[in-house]
């Protein structure tokens, strides 16, 4: 077999091409292949069609020394993939016996008989080798074309994922065939920021590493409330590769100085939560334009009922009152979005469920309720801690409903994460 440095993927299925499926098994493996060192050159999504499956796997084949199809390996009259490519490639499809009773006994353990349909999954082309799917009754088929590798995988993505990293391992055809070089990674999340200010900040820095012998590539990704940076090199030591790579992450630290919160992968939540449990400390929030946002993104991380006490989504002006005790009089004196009621929120919160850590959102995520002095994405956000000042800011945020929601509930961590270091 060739070298594997280049690879296409080609998702089969009608659905894929409507508005309510997403191609997401080609994120999964672009992320393997580029693990390995394996450029993936093109990808594609095709339909329930023969035809158009035979030309586009076709093209992928004269261009790529990996194509990986995935989906259309059922049983049905629409799963073509098996039929096209054995068609594409001059191969005989065989009934494989061993697969047929894998099938069998898979429907038998459910106390049922395998329809005859499902023989259709045991039909594999001249030559190919099957791989095993321990989750579903579709076996993946892998086969050597011209010293090139042709893979192809059931579409559920639960069944093709433990699939796709067995081919990966140590081992795998797809690991072996890559070659000794590989592709490392490494991140760094920054918040506070915008995408510019960041580009400023680093690239001065980075535009230096492309021209070294072995280049270290950065892409700057920004999404709201947060950018990120990723770093790759290519190449075949690990240890030297890693070494690279921390000192690179070193001087952008160094230059984005706190913006710079995770270099190791961690979310916003996950460092915030790791911080307080340093500390010791409980949280609790009152949110309200975000409507419980922050406390779902910091209790969807495993292990927080040890540092997240709770909160209310006190949305309502009488709730503010009635449940976080802020005076009637300072809402009409400065109105709902206002540094002294968000104060008194944060206070209210702490007060009221006895946590270190109390943190409060009040804005205005729009499309309506703006004004000239508190236009839309006016959001304001207190973090109040025993024993230290209170912090209060207000915020003006871009973008639409969702964004400013996002980008409150990440800087109403971020908050939180600059106030446990004061
Ligand atoms: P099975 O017979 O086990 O269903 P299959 O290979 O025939 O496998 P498909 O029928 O093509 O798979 O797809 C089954 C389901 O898998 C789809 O409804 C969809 O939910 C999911 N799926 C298929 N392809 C993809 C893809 N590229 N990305 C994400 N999900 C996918």
């Amino acid at each position: 077999m060739n070298a594997l440095r280049t690879a296409e993927v080609i998702a089969v299925g009608s659905e894929l091409l409507g508005w309510t499926r997403l191609d997401t098994n080609s994120l999964f493996i672009a992320d393997q292949l580029s693990r390995l060192g394996i450029e993936l050159r093109a990808k594609a999504v095709v339909g329930d069609d023969r035809g158009r499956i035979q030309a586009m796997f076709t093209r992928a084949l004269e261009r790529a020394d990996l194509v990986i199809l995935t989906g259309g390996l059922g049983p049905t009259d629409d799963d073509l993939t098996r039929e096209a490519i054995a068609g594409a490639l001059g191969l005989e499809l065989e009934e494989h016996e061993e697969i047929t009773e894998r099938i069998r006994r898979r429907f038998e353990r459910r106390g049922a008989q395998m329809p005859e349909v499902n023989r259709r999954q045991a039909m594999v082309p001249r030559g190919a080798q099957w791989i095993p799917n321990a989750n579903g009754s579709a076996p993946g088929l892998r086969l050597e074309v011209d010293g090139r590798l042709v893979v192809l995988l059931p579409g559920p993505p639960r069944e093709l994922q433990p699939m796709l990293l067995d081919l990966c391992a140590p081992g795998g055809v797809i690991a072996e065939g890559a070659g000794a070089e590989r592709l490392h990674r490494v991140s760094l999340f920054t918040t506070g920021l915008a995408e510019s200010q960041v580009e400023a900040l680093v690239q001065p820095i980075y535009s230096l590493w492309r021209t070294e012998e072995e280049p270290i590539e950065t892409t700057i990704l920004a999404s709201p409330g947060q950018v990120e940076l990723h770093l790759t090199l290519r190449g075949p030591d690990e240890a030297h590769a890693r070494a690279r790579l921390a000192r690179a992450l070193a001087a952008l630290q160094a230059a984005l100085g706190n913006a710079a919160y995770s270099t190791d992968g961690r979310r916003l939540p996950e460092v915030v939560l790791a911080s307080l449990r340093a500390r010791g400390h409980t949280i609790a929030a009152a949110e309200s334009c975000t409507g419980g946002m922050l406390l779902e993104r910091l209790t969807s991380i495993p292990g927080s009922s040890a540092t997240v006490i709770g909160g209310v989504v006190a949305y309502s002006n009488d709730l503010k009152v009635d449940w976080l005790g802020v005076a009637t009089a300072a809402i009409e004196a400065h109105g709902a979005v206002s540094e002294v009621v968000g104060a008194a929120m944060a206070e209210g919160i702490r007060a009221r469920t006895g946590a270190d850590v109390g943190v409060a959102i009040t804005g205005i995520a729009g499309p309506d309720g703006g004004t000239a002095a508190k236009p839309v994405g006016t959001v304001v956000i207190a973090v109040s801690i025993a024993g230290q000042p209170l912090m209060v800011g207000t915020h003006l945020f871009a973008g639409d409903r969702d964004m400013v929601r996002v980008q409150a509930t990440q800087a109403a961590l971020n908050r939180v994460r600059l106030a446990l270091q004061a």
